[in-house]
């Protein structure tokens, strides 16, 4: 990397003078070069190397760095596909030769949730462009059920009474753990012996939508207004409710501006993208 550095002893004083002007001009003009720091980013890790938001782990990177002093370090979160920093923390007056930690709760700058997809931290002094400290997968939701599934009813479908199936169903065996495809906080739970049977309805974080799981096997172990993680245990597949009669599987619903506001919406576009990577 270019720096300024003090001279050599035994280069020629002129020459480098010479050189050092030009180069302190070039960074002056970009105000951009970290002045004799010599920084090199050493040992980093970040983990875990897939992410969802709202995880009970938030993603965090460890790191070393060599420097000839103290300095301040831009750590950046930028998307793989299109180079866009979605995060970024100046952390000021670090140690070199020292471990690190820098933890990042998955929202953007702006507090919202950046897109799913590869991302890399980078990290390097003011004007630096970063050195690489590591990449890793984000997603925003995790797929609900924890084990074998398939897809049964859709949404839309007709049902008795002139109602109309507002969710998908997904047949599984009875007993398999459901997780939180996103965290948030229990806005309700209940039975319905007609319908739902055991179900619980979470308000997710840092979106307007609510998800709803049915047909669970016993009560939600979820409190009301108990937080929960993405991933999350929020039951078991059952077939409690109108589903006695048919199988052992989760019936969910999305209600992209909250729960019986508005209406909801086919589950299962999303359903299938979470499906691919969880
Ligand atoms: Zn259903």
């Amino acid at each position: 990397m270019a720096f300024a550095g003090s001279p050599a002893p035994d280069v020629a004083a002129p020459a480098l003078a010479a050189a050092h002007a030009a180069g302190a001009a070039a960074a002056g003009a970009a105000h951009t070069k970290p002045s004799g720091a010599r920084f090199e980013l050493g040992r980093a890790e970040v983990e875990p190397r897939r992410a969802f938001f709202d995880a009970g782990r938030p993603i965090r990177l460890r790191y070393r760095f060599s420097a000839r002093r103290r300095l301040d370090l831009v750590i950046r979160v930028v998307r793989v596909a299109d180079r866009k920093t979605v995060r970024r923390w100046v952390e000021h007056g670090l140690a070199p030769g020292r471990a690190h930690v820098r933890r990042w709760d998955g929202r953007r700058g702006d507090r919202g949730v950046p897109a799913d997809g590869r991302y890399e931290l980078r990290v390097g002094p003011r004007g630096h462009r970063g050195a690489l400290a590591g990449r890793f997968d984000f997603h925003d939701h995790r797929f609900p059920v924890a084990g074998p599934h398939g897809y049964g009813d859709r949404f839309g479908d007709p049902r008795s009474g002139g109602r109309v199936h507002e969710g998908q169903d997904l047949p599984s065996p009875c007993g398999t753990p459901l997780v939180a495809a996103r965290g948030g906080r229990v806005q309700a739970r209940g039975y319905s012996d007609a319908l739902y049977g055991h179900w619980v309805l979470i308000d997710g974080t840092a979106t307007g939508r609510d998800y709803f799981y049915a047909h669970l096997q016993a009560p939600s172990p979820l409190e009301d207004g108990e937080r929960v993680r993405t991933g999350e245990p929020v039951g078991a597949v059952g077939m409690t409710g109108n589903a006695r009669s048919e199988f052992c599987q989760l019936h969910f619903e999305l209600w992209p501006h909250g729960y019986r506001h508005g209406a909801a919406a086919d589950p299962a576009p999303d359903l299938r993208a979470w499906d691919a990577f969880s």
